[in-house]
């Protein structure tokens, strides 16, 4: 590209940047090591984008029977790269616009992306390629250059589209007037904003025809696509002709697959208009779709439907998995209660959250325990282990939480509990524990006590801790004193 132009561009104040949530979905998108848990932190900021992701994983685009509810179904339905692709299109899109006197302009040319954007997916998925939302997302990035030069040179611009009599007119005078035409200032931008390379290489080559891969020649044709969707046919008889050819050349289909393409974008149209929030009319020229692509596409539902089915099973399987390893990634692995990491999480939760009401947490050590792994051996230990967190969960109401968190130590956090009942409810749980046998050596029951610390946030007035931290530690320090005035006690901080 021209050194000037990239210096009329650079200096042009308000050149379409990206939004900050695009940004951290470009930097994703590039991280081999991204994960749907950091793509969910960054799209779950933006309550808009995730309205979005949502309506899309709920469109006619992807044959779910069932109604995706949450933003990590949605994901898990869609995947990584698709979410990513599917996020950087709606975050460009909607932080791209924007008026300078030129609405009616860039009106036009995202009506055209967001027709782009469609067509190069269902191309896509007529010619059996995989990639159906990056593709998507080439076909609504191709024209940025336009918006580019448009945002640098409004005047000009303006003047320019006024005078083109349709696409291929426009990238001649753009050569003429600047040197180089949108696709190529359109690249140029996408590399100073770091987006992938493919579409980079997508929207550089988005003007031309005849590429190799089947992915860009998708973009290519999608371009005569919606210019025949946008075509007034008394002034422009040839757009029908121009995108037969492309279209053709892609999937190696007949003329049948034009009206079928048309028609599976005429369906699509209503949601993709809403998700894009662009009004796009279906033009009256295009109505009449032959009887042929109708029968067509019922053969094609009745297809997709069987293969729904069967990919929906799948997700439900997954999003099983994951629950299952979330879960698992919560629970100590001996005793099936809590871990630390988890519960601490949760306190910190429930301290935000109590505002004036009591909560309590118990730290309870097993007395003497070492001596039980001395005598019967490690295995008995760990019998122990598990069958006092059973009793305690038993024993709890089911509000109560039970942590290990430590070797022989649990944390227990009681919800609006306070001191008084709290050391009740401990008091009856020791009585419990030291009556329970929590092992059978040799035909002979192996009992246990414990001790506890337990201290109450919001106890009275005096009663507030600052931090989580402080109130562990207030426990902490009972429980040494119960410790040391003898085991086998409950004692209350502050009493
Ligand atoms: P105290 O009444 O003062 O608490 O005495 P104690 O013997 O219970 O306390 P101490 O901290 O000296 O010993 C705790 C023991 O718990 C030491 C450690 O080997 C044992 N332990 C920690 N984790 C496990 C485990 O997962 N399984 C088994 N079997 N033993 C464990
Ligand atoms: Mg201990
Ligand atoms: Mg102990």
């Amino acid at each position: 590209m021209r050194t000037e132009l990239e210096a009329t561009l650079l200096h042009c104040r308000n050149l379409p940047s990206p939004p900050g949530v695009a940004l951290q979905i470009i930097a994703l998108a590039q991280d081999p090591n991204a994960t749907l848990g950091a793509a969910a932190q960054a799209i779950g900021v933006d309550p808009a984008l995730s309205a979005r992701l949502l309506r899309v994983a709920n469109s006619p685009l992807y044959a779910t029977r069932r109604r995706i509810e949450t933003l990590a179904q949605a994901m898990a339905m869609l995947g990584l790269n698709a979410t990513l692709s599917l996020a950087l299109g709606f975050s460009l899109a909607h932080g791209l616009r924007g008026s300078n006197g030129t609405a009616q302009l860039q009106d036009r040319i995202w009506r055209r992306s967001v027709l782009m954007a469609i067509a190069s997916r269902l191309l896509g998925q007529q010619a059996n390629l995989k990639r159906g939302e990056m593709l998507m997302l080439a076909g609504l990035l191709q024209d940025i250059g336009r918006l580019a030069l448009l945002k640098a040179m409004p005047e000009d611009y303006t003047t320019l589209c006024a005078e083109a009599t349709d696409n291929d007119a426009l990238l001649e005078l753009e050569r003429a007037r600047f040197d180089a035409d949108h696709a190529e200032v359109g690249a140029w931008l996408a590399r100073r904003w770091s987006l992938p390379d493919y579409l980079v290489e997508a929207i550089a080559s988005s003007e031309s025809s005849g590429a190799e891969d089947p992915f860009l020649r998708c973009i290519q044709a999608s371009g005569a696509v919606a210019d025949l969707w946008l075509a007034n046919p008394e002034t422009d008889p040839d757009a029908r002709q121009r995108a037969l050819s492309r279209v053709v050349a892609i999937t190696g289909g007949d003329s049948e697959i034009l009206d079928e393409l048309l028609s599976l974008m005429a369906a699509a149209m209503p949601e993709i208009s809403a998700i894009f929030d662009v009004h796009i009319d279906h033009p009256a020229h295009l109505e009449a779709i032959s009887e042929e692509a109708r029968e067509l596409l019922i053969l094609r539902n009745l297809r997709q439907i069987q293969d729904a089915a069967q990919s929906q099973q799948e997700v439900r399987a997954t999003e099983e998995r994951m629950r299952q390893l979330s879960e698992q990634a919560r629970r100590d692995p001996l005793t099936g209660v809590y871990n630390r990491l988890h519960m601490e999480e949760v306190l910190e939760r429930e301290f935000a959250a109590a505002g004036m009401h009591p909560l309590t947490v118990a730290l309870i050590d097993l007395d003497d325990f070492k001596q039980i792994n001395d005598r019967h051996g490690h295995l008995v230990g760990d019998q122990v282990l598990r069958q006092f967190a059973q009793t305690v969960q038993r024993t709890l109401r089911n509000t109560d939480l039970i942590a290990r968190y430590g070797g022989e130590e649990f944390l227990l956090v009681l919800n609006y509990s306070n001191e008084s009942s709290a050391k009740l409810v401990l008091q009856r749980l020791l009585e419990q524990v030291s009556n329970t046998p929590m092992a059978v050596v040799d035909g002979q029951p192996i009992f246990t006590t414990f001790s506890a610390g337990i201290a109450t946030h919001n106890a009275g007035p005096e009663g507030r801790f600052d931090s989580v931290h402080a109130l562990l530690q207030a426990a902490d320090d009972v429980l040494y004193g119960a410790k040391r005035d003898g085991r086998n006690r409950v004692r209350l901080h502050g009493a």
